[in-house]
């Protein structure tokens, strides 16, 4: 029955930006890869015509009541596939046996323990989610070590970091003779705004990235450089890096996707065109390398690469992101809860731009930051903030 080599996938977040483009690439290898479970949150639009068109043997919602309409649909249309709901279900999809590889795509904190759930069924597991390891950090590599699991990484940054470190990185990474991590940043929309022009921007035009479609959340955290400084925290975890040796570098044209620098000088990237699929097909092939779907990148019509230094004083969420992961700890934890609630007040209107630094700042001052000790600890940490974070943003909307 089970062809050996057919990989069984499970796809966390199949509804968003990152789980439509891995939807996309499974469906190029039909001989390689079969869709066994897909989840969503609310999405009941989406996740229903997914299940029709790719008949996946399951299918999650966060949102149980969402669950029980797709339930209904699925029924009268005569599909096949089983539906299960909530936190339980998502983290049934990540850890059933069949499944071989499990991406991880849900956006925010909500996809930590589905990822973990893959991690401790020793699946591999393509992590997209970054603010999962961000938050819980050491935590989430010990574990992937005591359940086996194989660990790739999705964000173009850091699977581009991935395919210039060699093959045994693992063993630190002055052993293998690199130096530091350079992490590309296009910059965002509001690269050349200044202080006060950043005052007035408005969601939308956060949305509006010059080189990537993504998601609300992580378009806006680009928008803030935020996402820079959680990628920080996350190449320091994923490559056993020391804060110190990551570095960022604004890269507007989001073509060289990030560099290794060695101590002889060389310095190695990776190159491509702008696009997820890249990344998604590295990691669902490898070692293999599997067509992706993406345009092969023309040196000659790109003709200028350029890059600058950051500007910490107009987005100070990278100074935040560093400041959170030198104090260690649930700082971190503490760091993404805050922006995850400064970036959804934003998204509604409720406040300005420059005031998810400050709720931020705000909240990793007035937070009790402790030794990320178990995941009760790390989970405290991130309910804590968002207390803080929303007493700040109710004064915020109160001046408004
Ligand atoms: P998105 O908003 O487009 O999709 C998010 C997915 O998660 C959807 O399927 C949604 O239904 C699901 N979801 C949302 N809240 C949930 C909850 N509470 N419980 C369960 N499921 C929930 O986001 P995206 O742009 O695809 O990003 C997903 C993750 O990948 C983020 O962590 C992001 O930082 C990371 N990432 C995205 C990109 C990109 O190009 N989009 C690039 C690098 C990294
Ligand atoms: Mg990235």
């Amino acid at each position: 029955m089970h062809e050996a080599s057919v990989k069984d996938i499970t796809v966390l977040g199949s509804t968003g930006s990152i789980g439509l483009s891995t939807v996309d690439v499974v469906e190029r290898h039909p001989e390689d890869f079969r869709l066994v479970a897909l989840t969503a949150n609310q999405d009941v639009d989406t996740l229903f015509d997914q299940c029709l068109r790719l008949r996946p043997a399951y299918a999650a919602m966060a949102d149980e009541r969402s669950a029980e309409t797709l339930a209904r649909r699925l029924k009268a249309a005569g599909s096949q596939t089983e539906v299960d709901s909530g936190v339980a279900g998502l983290e049934r999809m990540a850890s059933l046996p069949e499944v071989d590889a499990v991406m991880a795509a849900i956006v925010g904190a909500a996809g930590l323990m589905p990822a973990l759930a893959a991690v401790r069924a020793g699946k591999r597991v393509l992590l997209a989610n970054k603010e999962a390891l961000v938050m819980s950090g050491e935590l989430f590599i010990d574990e992937v070590r005591a359940h086996g699991a194989e660990l790739l990484p999705i964000d173009s940054e850091h699977n581009a970091v991935f395919q210039c470190l060699p093959p045994d990185f693992g063993c630190g990474l002055r052993a293998v003779g690199v130096d530091r991590i350079l992490l590309t940043a296009s910059g965002g929309p509001f690269r050349q705004l200044s202080a006060d022009q950043l005052e007035r921007v408005t969601p939308e035009q956060a949305c509006a990235h010059p080189n990537w479609e993504m998601g609300r959340k992580i378009s806006v955290d680009s928008a803030t450089l935020m996402n820079k400084g959680l990628e920080v925290i996350e190449a320091c975890w994923l490559f056993g890096a020391a804060p110190d040796q990551v570095e960022v570098i604004i890269h507007p044209q989001s073509i060289v996707h990030s560099l290794v620098s060695y101590t002889d000088g060389s310095v190695l990237d990776q190159l491509g065109n702008p696009d997820m699929r890249t990344p998604i097909a590295h990691a669902l092939g490898w070692p293999r390398r599997i067509e992706s779907g993406v345009r092969t990148l023309d040196l000659v019509e790109v003709a200028h690469l350029a890059f600058e230094a950051p500007d910490e004083s107009r987005f100070p969420c990278l100074r935040l992101a560093r400041q959170a992961l030198e104090a260690g700890g649930t700082a971190s934890a503490t760091l993404n809860a805050a922006n995850e609630e400064a970036v959804r007040s934003f998204l509604e209107q409720e406040i300005g731009f420059m005031q998810i630094p400050e709720t931020i700042e705000y909240t990793l001052r007035q937070a009790d930051i402790v030794a990320a000790r178990d995941l009760d600890t790390v989970l405290a940490a991130d309910r804590q903030a968002r207390a803080l974070a929303g007493e700040f943003l109710r004064r915020c909307r109160g001046h408004a």
